[in-house]
């Protein structure tokens, strides 16, 4: 896996071999902590100082153990924090489910871990959709969304909910 600098989107990841669908790449790494904790640390930080590498784990259904936990991968995180997004994704997160993470001991904690959703040529960069799997566009004011999307893809919607 290569970290490489974009053209127009800052960092980006890519491979130096081609990927065959359903290749895992790896899970999202970071500390992880509860929302409450988190929101204090984030809070404690001068304004604009808020970390962009916050990922909401998703709940387990029928259980709250895992509830509101966050991956904080600003301090301590791997090479998946630097997928850009695609409104034309070639990488999709799943939830892996672990049982036997340090201070989270007998808790389900729900991660995330990432698969190929297609043929990769080597070399072409590796690509998430933010908007992740949940969200009816048909909802959603795109409009209003924060920021330009510069991904480029055939089916792009042109805006960005995060930066
Ligand atoms: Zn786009």
């Amino acid at each position: 896996m290569q970290v490489f600098l974009t053209e127009s989107k800052g960092w980006g990841l890519r491979c130096e071999v081609a990927l065959p669908p359903r290749y895992y790449l790896g899970l999202y790494a970071g500390r992880l902590y509860d929302a409450e904790t988190l929101e204090a640390i984030e809070n404690a930080k001068p304004h604009g100082a808020q970390s962009a590498y916050i990922w909401e784990l998703d709940e387990i259904e029928g259980d709250s153990e895992g509830q509101g936990l966050l991956l904080d991968a600003e301090e301590e995180g791997n090479f998946t924090r630097f997928f850009n997004h695609s409104c034309d994704a070639s990488v999709t997160a799943v939830t892996i489910i672990r049982r036997d993470l340090e201070g989270f001991e007998n808790k389900k904690v729900p991660l995330i871990g990432f698969v190929t959703n297609r043929s990769i040529p080597a070399g072409e960069e590796l690509t998430l959709n933010y908007r992740g799997r949940d969200v009816s566009l048909a909802q959603e004011d795109v409009s209003a969304w924060a920021s330009e999307c510069r991904c480029e893809a055939w089916n792009c919607l042109g805006r960005l909910k995060h930066c």
